[in-house]
């Protein structure tokens, strides 16, 4: 060392010449190095999203322009210009042209299972008359000859002289071939005679506990089934094969895609029904187009032993497509049928306050054994009674020795009680609201009835549970109500009717969401609800490109248009799980 700098002091010129090629040396290399990071970093970019309303919902809720997806995922966010150099001749690159870039959109509650079944039967929920569900029925008969059963869902009460729908309006296109068509509320079946024989039921059968089947003043079935009633049927009825329900689950998801949808919360994975193995299945065949979290069901008809069994299916890899660590529970019934759990008794029946569907005691062991083992709490809670309880329910865990941010949910909320509103912020539970139902709708008149004017006017308080700092998440409840997030977000935000313009009646307007909330409650919100917020729920750099194309951008849409706006594109993990013919120009799809 010593010698050789002698050497280039010495030697002046030598020095020089060993310096160029020094530099020469250096340059190279880092040109390589710089030319090897430009590929590494910049050459494998797949997909390449420019001039774009990309709206992050990351925390500083910033805009950009731009996205490049890597693989499965989000490697740049910024403007179009420092992407460019991102593009190869081999990526996709979308000009968004103005469109809006999204999170793809998180749904916390939805019966995807049961609802992509549905769809095999014959759907009568956009039409309102008996005329209407019959020539349905018929066609629907004659387009599937090989069904044992003729099967529908979504008649609505109103339709029918006191809710009652008659046996022989069916008979007269199916006499022979036994028919059962559910109502859109899920608490009664219309069925015809060929059922009610196939069910072996008669004048003489007694009604079934906590259920009612309709008769004439002779006794003889007239065909509605109610409630418990509903069983004599349904498991012929609706039970699907196991590749019907493979199939409806499939196309479930594919569904939800069409809207945007990456995530969900599964509301109620019945384990004792497989719905948990059909998920798993389904997954396992990587047909699994959404990342999914299994509510398991805890059935209050079932014994202690059940716990055992939840626990034994835990599963929180958030990871995965798929995971199971959330439990749903029933605090309480429907107000439809006055078995929502109230604080005040219903309208003009003093003793009446509903019906709690769980002894709180027993709740209380099972709820502490749960959360215990990881699982969240989701709890359905429609009066302010069991919303009141399930608040209790938390904050029992948490004197037990629980986890304080447990992020336990309570689903529905129609009645929130003075009181009870700041303690979702203090327990660190969220309002897992179905905000669609948030208007005066003519299925909301039975609430005004059986509630009251005051009660009816203070339903859904949404943006009072917002600003006492409550998280909100979104959830449509499919297939009990539709799935559009757009037009669910619409309603939040007008609390009117859609398609009734800006001067029809409103429901409560001091609780009217903003956009950017509801985004929220479908993206970031959502995805901390399912414990995956480090990975989806907003655009930034590292995390998952689960990402949609909406054909405008939704801050410029007026409030009673939200549900005109399109789903142009949703990628889950880069991959396109639907497209639209404008999609179509970047992506091949196969279904
Ligand atoms: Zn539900």
């Amino acid at each position: 060392m010593t010698r050789g700098r002698l050497k280039f002091r010495k030697n002046p010129e030598y020095g020089m010449k060993k310096m160029k090629v020094a530099i020469i040396l250096t340059l190279i290399i880092i040109s390589a190095a710089v030319l090897f990071l430009y590929h590494y970093f910049h050459a494998a970019a797949d997909i390449v999203f420019i001039n774009g309303f990309v709206y992050t919902v990351n925390e500083n809720r910033s805009i950009a322009e731009a996205v490049v997806v890597r693989k499965n995922k989000i490697i740049f966010v910024g403007s179009s210009e420092n992407a460019r150099p991102f593009i190869t001749e081999k990526s996709i690159v979308i000009d968004l042209q103005g469109r809006m870039l999204l999170p793809g959109f998180h749904d916390s509650h939805a019966h995807v299972l049961e609802g992509g079944v549905s769809l095999n039967m014959c759907n009568l929920s956009a039409m309102k008359t008996p005329r209407e569900y019959v020539a349905a029925l018929k066609d629907y008969g004659e387009k599937n000859p090989s069904k044992e059963w003729v099967t529908g869902f979504g008649w609505s009460l109103e339709a029918f002289p006191g809710g009652n729908p008659h046996k022989i309006l069916l008979d007269d296109i199916l006499p022979d071939r036994p028919a059962a068509v559910m109502c859109g509320d899920g608490h009664s079946i219309w069925v015809n005679s060929a059922a009610l024989r196939e069910a072996g039921v008669t004048a003489k059968t007694p009604d079934p506990a906590g259920g009612r089947i309709e008769r004439d003043t002779a006794g003889e079935p007239t065909g509605t089934l109610r409630e418990g009633a509903m069983e004599l049927v349904r498991k012929k009825a609706f039970e699907p094969s196991i590749f019907e329900a493979f199939e409806g689950l499939e196309k479930g998801i594919a569904l939800l895609n069409s809207y945007g949808i990456t995530s969900f919360i599964e509301a109620r994975a019945i384990t004792a029904d497989s719905y948990d193995l059909l998920y798993r299945l389904v997954h396992a065949t990587g047909n699994l187009r959404a990342r999914v979290t299994l509510s398991l069901y805890l059935d209050p008809r079932r014994d202690d032993a059940q716990i055992g069994e939840l626990i034994g299916k835990y599963d929180d890899d958030r990871e995965s497509l798929l995971k199971a660590d959330q439990v749903k529970i029933f605090l309480d019934g429907v107000t439809e049928s006055k078995t929502a759990w109230l604080s005040d008794s219903y309208t003009g029946e003093p003793e009446n306050f509903g019906i709690p569907i769980f002894d709180m005691d027993r709740l209380k062991k099972y709820a502490v054994r749960l959360e215990k083992a990881g699982f969240q709490l989701h709890m359905h809670a429609i009066g302010d009674r069991a919303v009141h309880e399930g608040l209790d329910l938390v904050e029992y865990i948490h004197r037990a020795g629980g986890n304080r941010e447990g992020r336990h949910h309570l689903v529905h909320l129609y009645l929130v009680g003075k009181d009870d509103r700041s303690r979702f912020k203090r327990l660190h539970v969220t309002g897992n609201i179905q905000a669609q139902w948030a208007c005066p709708a003519g299925f909301n008149e039975i609430n005004r009835k059986y509630l009251g004017g005051e009660r009816f006017a203070a339903l859904f308080p949404f943006r009072t549970l917002r600003d006492e700092g409550a998280l909100l998440a979104g959830g449509s409840d499919w297939p009990v109500d539709i799935v559009n997030p757009l037009e669910i977000m619409q309603t939040a935000v007008t609390r009117q009717v859609p398609g009734q313009g800006g001067n029809s009646p409103i429901l409560g307007g001091g609780e009217r969401l903003d956009l950017a909330d509801m985004i929220e409650a479908y993206t970031i919100n959502g995805a901390w609800l399912q414990r995956r917020e480090g990975l989806t729920g907003s655009i930034e750099t590292g995390k998952l490109a689960d990402l949609i194309v909406i054909d405008k951008n939704l801050f410029n849409v007026k409030p009673h248009e939200l549900a005109s706006a399109k789903i142009l594109l949703t990628l889950l993990g880069g991959e396109p799980v639907y497209a639209d013919s404008w999609a179509h120009g970047f992506f091949r799809m196969d279904r």
